[in-house]
């Protein structure tokens, strides 16, 4: 496998600032167990632009500030529970299980995947649909409704004209990099939210094409009946020494075995050849897709006339040769099989409160540095009396924004499993010398993470005191919840031994 032409997207476009919130966060999170967090120790973090999870500027009067943390809900979870029940009300086909397709001597079975649900997908299915072809759709399940992705309920109208919806982790996470019980939580959760929506998710795609024996055992264990890889089947860029073409009988069918995905330097005659390459024998042929240019023109993206062009050589060619357009669920056939849960998170349990074990970053494992506005903010690590490990963080040339250290915004690796409904008691130690508070996030069912409430400012002080606040009860729905001291303007901050306890429940928890 090719590991520089796999499927890798890109935001085309900074994001407004919740939905920027939520996807950096996952992929800040992904990058720290990747060991490339985002180092900010040395040179500082520069304001400007949304970076990570910040509590937003404009928000600022109303959730915090000053005042006493306002339990609304964050605009970006308002915004998802509205689109979520529109889509309620489109019903989608229910797979019911089905053998494998029948084999037919020297025929070339095509099945056309898009990846990662960008907006542009959709534009994809309609051009499929005009050649009479259906394709299957790897979506992940936590970016449906963000800006430049698919809607639901666009996944649910291209569901229902018969296209497959197939899952590709919640937060095309890079599985590899990801401890086993966090990569398992990425495919089951994305599996029960599509199967939560209405969809019948039998197929999955790794994302980045990243996978291992493991990853492919977490696959089979969600449910999924198939796996798709890339770059295993030959073409000019990619494994000459590959073969033409994966088998209807797939040796692995959590590898399955796919040319690498079409960029924007394929050219019609190559989208051909990858059919034709099954040659007499024929074989099964799965082309990945990203977005659609002109909606998407990264590298990873097709010209909308391209492919165009090519679906309707394509649904030719299933009339004058011995070529079918099938989606992936089609050609594997299976059970539907119910889902599964991913391993359960540890309840109420700060991972590394102490801040004494560091990942291999050389920050905190389990926590990342997050800042957003115009401020540069600079983490370090310090000792303090008996050589305990504290956090650092200096701010200056503040103009709006903040700063702080938080735990790592996951499926509960990090971040723990917490009950909706509930108070919690929030603590740290800290020491500052500008006006800090604590800010609170958490996560939704389908494991999305929004912004929710500050508490007032806490007192200046030189020496490390305790600080503690306790928050509204959580909103419904909400599975977890991670917070942080945020420094607010120019000045220091230091913070250690972090904790927090369910007040309904009366219990100390968490604690070193
Ligand atoms: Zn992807």
């Amino acid at each position: 496998m090719d590991l520089e032409r796999v499927d890798a997207p890109q935001p085309k476009r900074p994001l407004p600032w919740a939905t920027a919130t939520m996807l950096l966060a996952f992929v800040l999170a992904l990058t720290v167990w990747a060991s490339q967090a985002i180092s900010v120790a040395a040179q500082g973090v520069t304001g400007g632009s949304a970076t990570v999870a910040g509590t937003p500027a404009g928000w600022k009067g109303s959730w915090g500030g000053g005042t006493e943390g306002v339990p609304v809900e964050a605009p970006s979870a308002v915004a998802a529970k509205a689109a979520r029940e529109k889509a309620a009300g489109i019903k989608v086909p229910v797979y019911r299980g089905a053998e494998p397709m029948t084999q037919v001597e020297g025929q070339t079975v095509v099945s056309i995947t898009f990846d990662d649900g960008w907006a542009g997908a959709r534009r994809g299915a309609e051009i499929l649909d005009a050649a009479g072809l259906k394709g299957t759709f790897y979506v992940n399940s936590g970016t449906l409704d963000a800006p430049g992705y698919l809607s639901l309920v666009q996944a649910k109208e291209m569901a229902k004209a018969g296209h497959e919806i197939g899952g590709h982790t919640v937060s095309h996470a890079r599985l590899s990099g990801l401890p086993a019980d966090e990569a398992a939580r990425q495919i089951c959760q994305d599996r029960e939210n599509l199967a939560g929506w209405g969809f019948s998710p039998t197929s999955f795609a790794y994302p980045f094409a990243d996978t291992n024996a493991s990853m492919e055992k977490a696959a089979k264990d969600c449910g999924y009946n198939s796996a798709r890889n890339l770059g295993d089947v030959q073409n000019r860029f990619v494994c000459g020494n590959c073969g033409n073409a994966e088998s209807l009988r797939p040796e692995n069918p959590y590898e399955l075995k796919a040319p690498s995905q079409v960029e924007s330097d394929w050219t019609l005659k190559d989208l051909q050849e990858a059919v034709t390459a099954a040659g007499p024998d024929g074989g099964w042929v799965i082309l990945t897709f990203h977005g659609i240019c002109p909606l998407e023109c990264k590298i990873i993206d097709v010209e909308e006339s391209l492919f165009a062009e090519f679906t309707q050589w394509l649904a030719e060619r299933t009339t004058t040769d011995n070529v079918v357009v099938r989606t992936v669920q089609q050609v594997i056939g299976g059970p539907n099989r119910p889902t599964v849960s991913g391993p359960a998170a540890k309840l109420n349990t700060i991972a590394n409160p102490g801040l004494q074990k560091l990942g291999d970053s050389g920050i905190p494992a389990c926590w990342n540095r997050a800042a957003y506005g115009s401020n540069t903010a600079a983490f370090s690590q310090v000792k303090g009396a008996g050589g305990n490990i504290r956090s650092k963080l200096v701010v200056s040339d503040y103009q709006d924004g903040d700063a702080k250290l938080l735990p790592v915004q996951d499926l509960g690796e990090c971040a723990p499993a917490v009950k909706a409904g509930h108070s919690y008691s929030l603590r740290a130690w800290y020491s500052a010398t500008a006006d800090v508070q604590f800010a609170v996030y958490y996560r939704d069912g389908t494991g999305s993470w929004h912004y929710w409430a500050s508490s007032g400012y806490l007192p200046r002080s030189s020496d490390l005191i305790p600080a503690a606040w306790t928050t509204p009860p959580l909103p419904e729905g909400a599975t977890s919840l991670v917070f942080g001291l945020a420094l607010l303007g120019n000045g220091e901050l230091v913070t250690d031994d972090y904790g927090m306890y369910d007040t309904n429940e009366a219990q100390l928890l968490a604690v070193d």
